[in-house]
C-alpha cells in the first residue's frame, strides 16, 4: 500500500530505490565489509552464536540441579525457546543473506534481520507467538554482547579507507541485478556516521530526527543526494527492502509507490537531471552581477578530498573547512600534528593556489567526537563546552592543531578561522595561543606560513560587539546556522521546533546586516558560511545587504551563481532597506 511520510527537506532532488534500514534498539557499528571477508564475518557471527548456545546449555544444567522452588519449570522452558530461536533457519539464513549480498558487517546484518523478524512477529494473530518477539530480541542482544569480545577481521573503515570501500560497494550486485539504488533510513545518524557513508552506495537518506541545519543534514547536503530529516517514525514504518521515493525538494518520502507515482517521479528525476546539465554550463563563468560586482563563491568542505569537488563546481576557494570531521569517529584517538598537517596540506594543494579557510575544531552539541562521547550528560550541550570553548579547555590539543594549520600555510594561502567566540578574553587567549604555536615552531626550526586570522560571528553577543572583533581579526565569517539558533533560542537539530527556525526573522537579519556593514566600513573581508549562503532564496537579500563572499556546499555553487548573474546590486539596495524594516521580511522574498 502506498503511503507518504513528511519531514523536512534538506538536500534537493529525487531518489528512487530500495530501503536499507539502519534502525534498531541495539546500538551497533554499521560498516561495509570487503567481499573477501564474507566468510570470516560469517564465522565471527557463528562464534558469537555458539558462545550463547553454550552459555544457555550451561544454564540449563545449573537449573536442572536445582529444585522446582529455586528454578521454576517456566525458566527451563524459556531457555528452550531461546535455544530454538538461536537455531532458527530464518534468523541464520537471513543474517547470512545481509552479509553475503549486501556486505553488511555481522552486527549490522544481525540487527537488520532482527528488525525484519520483529515485524513478522508484530503481525502474528496469536498473542503467545507475538510475545516471542522479546525473546528473539534478548537472544540477539546476547549474541551481540558476545561478539563484542570477538574483534571483526574487518577494521571499521577509517577516514582514509572509506572511499575504496565505497567504490567496491558500487560494483556490488544486489539481488542479482546491478544498479539498484539504496536509500538509507535511520532513526538518527551522527555526523560521523554520515561521514562514513559519504560517497558510498546510498542514493538518498531519511532520518526520523534532525533539523534542517543539524550537522547530519549538512553532511547529507554536502553529499549532494536527496535527503529528508525529521521524518518522525519513518524508520518504524518502512521495512527493509521496501521501494521508496525521496522527494528532497518537498521533504517527503513515498513508500511502496504505485506504478503511476513511480512514473511521475521518474519524470521529475529526469527534469532535475536536465536542469543540472543546464547549470553545469555556468561552471567557468565568472560570478559577476549585472552591475559588474564580482562575487566570490567559495566551498564548504569536511575532508581534504572534498577539494576536488569544490574545484569541479567552480568554487574560487574554500570558505569553510570544518576540520572537526578529521577528529570524529576515532574512538578517542585524535589525529596528531603530522596527520593533521598532511590533511590540511592536501586540502591546500588540492585547491591549486586558491585560498583555504580552515576552521579550528568545532565539536560538541550535535557533533560529538564519537558516539561513546556523546554530550548526553550535559543539560544544554549547544550552550556548553563547544567549539573554541573546548579548544581553550584543551590547550595542548588546540596548540597541536594550530601548529599543523600554520605548517600547512607554507604550501598555499590559508586563513585561520575560530568558531563560537563571544568574549574579548576568549579572543585574547586564542590569539596568545596562536602566537605560542608560532613560537613553538620557531624553536623547533619547523617551516610555517602566514595566515589571515578570522572569527566566526555565530553568537548574537559577538554580533553586538563588532568593534572588538574587528580590532583583533583580519576577517569575519557569519555562521548563520548557529546565529539563528542562538538568536531565536531554537535548537537547530530539533525537528519539533523547526518551524520556528527562521533565517528571515528581523532580529537575525539585523545582526547579519550590521556585521556586513561594519566589515565593509573598515574594509575588512566578510563572508557568510552558514546554510543561508547556499540557499538561492536568500542570494538577492545577502547581495543587497552588501555581501560579496558566499561559502556553501560545492553542489550549491552553480545555482547560487545563476542568481548572482541575474542580480543588480544597485537595485537591490533600496529593496533591502524595506526588507530590514518589515515585520515579516519573508513576505518580500516570496
Ligand atoms: C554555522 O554555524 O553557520 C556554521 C557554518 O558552522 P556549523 O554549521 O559547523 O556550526
Ligand atoms: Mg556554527
Amino acid at each position: 500500500m502506498t503511503f507518504a511520510i513528511h519531514g523536512l527537506p534538506v538536500a534537493r532532488g529525487i531518489a528512487i530505490g530500495r530501503a536499507v534500514l539502519m534502525a534498531g534498539r541495539v546500538d551497533v557499528a554499521h560498516y561495509f565489509i570487503d567481499p573477501m571477508q564474507v566468510e570470516a564475518e560469517i564465522a565471527r557471527l557463528r562464534q558469537g552464536r555458539d558462545a550463547v548456545i553454550d552459555e544457555l546449555h550451561r544454564l540449563q544444567q545449573t537449573i536442572g540441579n536445582m529444585g522446582p522452588k529455586e528454578a521454576p519449570h517456566e525458566l527451563s522452558a524459556l531457555l528452550d525457546v531461546h535455544l530454538m530461536l538461536l537455531q532458527d533457519q530464518e534468523l541464520v539464513s537471513g543474517v547470512k543473506h545481509w552479509i553475503t549480498e549486501r556486505l553488511y558487517n555481522a552486527e549490522w546484518a544481525l540487527t537488520t534481520q532482527l528488525e525484519a523478524l520483529s515485524r513478522q512477529f508484530d503481525e502474528m494473530e496469536d498473542e503467545y507467538l507475538r510475545e516471542r518477539k522479546s525473546d528473539l530480541e534478548q537472544v540477539a542482544e546476547r549474541v551481540l554482547r558476545h561478539m563484542k569480545g570477538v574483534a571483526s577481521p574487518v577494521p571499521q573503515p577509517a577516514l582514509g579507507t572509506r572511499r575504496g570501500q565505497a567504490s567496491r560497494q558500487q560494483d556490488l550486485q544486489l539481488d542479482g541485478t546491478t544498479d539498484v539504488p539504496l536509500i538509507l533510513i535511520a532513526h538518527d545518524l551522527s555526523p560521523a556516521d554520515m561521514l562514513q557513508f559519504k560517497q558510498s552506495v546510498f542514493a538518498g537518506f531519511v532520518t526520523d530526527v534532525g533539523g534542517k541545519t543539524s550537522h547530519t543534514a549538512i553532511v547529507a547536503r554536502s553529499m549532494d543526494i536527496p535527503a529528508v530529516v525529521g521524518a518522525r517514525s519513518a524508520s518504524h514504518l518502512v521495512r527493509q527492502d521496501d521501494w521508496v521515493i525521496i522527494d528532497g525538494d518537498a521533504g517527503v518520502m513515498i513508500v511502496d509507490p504505485s506504478p503511476i507515482i513511480l512514473a511521475e517521479y521518474g519524470f521529475k528525476q529526469r527534469q532535475a537531471e536536465l536542469e543540472r546539465g543546464r547549470l553545469a554550463r555556468l561552471t567557468h563563468t565568472p560570478a559577476v552581477t549585472l552591475d559588474g560586482e564580482r562575487i566570490d563563491l567559495l566551498a564548504n568542505i569536511e575532508l581534504p578530498e572534498d577539494a576536488a569537488g569544490a574545484l569541479a563546481a567552480g568554487a574560487v576557494g574554500v570558505g569553510l573547512f570544518r576540520s572537526e570531521f578529521l577528529f570524529m569517529g576515532r574512538q578517542g584517538k585524535l589525529p596528531d600534528e603530522e596527520e593533521q598537517y598532511q590533511a590540511y596540506k592536501r586540502a591546500v594543494e588540492g585547491m591549486q593556489g586558491m585560498p583555504v579557510t580552515i576552521r579550528t575544531i568545532d565539536v560538541g552539541a550535535d557533533k560529538p567526537l564519537d558516539d561513546t562521547r556523546r554530550d548526553e550528560g550535559h543539560l544544554n550541550p549547544a550552550l556548553g563546552l563547544r567549539a573554541i570553548r573546548w579548544s581553550l579547555a584543551e590547550p595542548s590539543m588546540f596548540l597541536t592543531q594550530l601548529r599543523a594549520i600554520l605548517r600547512a600555510a607554507a604550501h598555499g594561502k590559508v586563513n585561520l578561522l575560530i568558531p563560537m567566540l563571544a568574549h574579548a578574553s576568549e579572543i585574547r587567549q586564542t590569539l596568545a595561543l596562536v602566537d605560542f604555536a608560532r613560537a613553538e615552531l620557531d624553536n623547533r626550526g619547523t617551516a610555517y606560513g602566514p595566515v589571515a586570522l578570522g572569527a566566526m560571528i555565530e553568537i548574537p553577543a559577538a554580533a553586538l560587539i563588532l568593534p572588538t572583533f574587528l580590532k583583533y581579526f583580519d576577517f569575519l565569517s557569519i555562521g548563520t546556522n548557529d546565529l539563528i539558533q542562538y538568536t531565536l533560542a531554537i535548537d537547530r537539530a530539533d525537528e519539533s521546533v523547526a518551524h520556528l527556525y527562521d533565517p528571515c526573522h528581523p532580529a537575525v537579519l539585523r545582526l547579519v546586516a550590521d556585521t556586513i556593514a561594519a566589515c565593509r566600513a573598515q574594509g575588512k573581508p566578510v563572508s557568510v558560511c552558514g546554510e543561508m549562503a547556499g540557499d538561492v532564496a536568500y542570494t538577492r537579500l545577502l547581495l543587497g545587504l552588501g555581501l560579496r563572499s558566499f561559502s556553501m556546499h560545492p553542489a550549491q555553487v552553480l545555482a547560487v551563481k545563476q542568481e548572482v548573474l541575474r542580480a543588480d546590486t544597485a537595485r537591490l539596495k533600496p529593496w533591502v532597506v524595506q526588507v530590514l524594516a518589515a515585520e515579516d521580511p519573508a513576505k518580500f522574498l516570496e
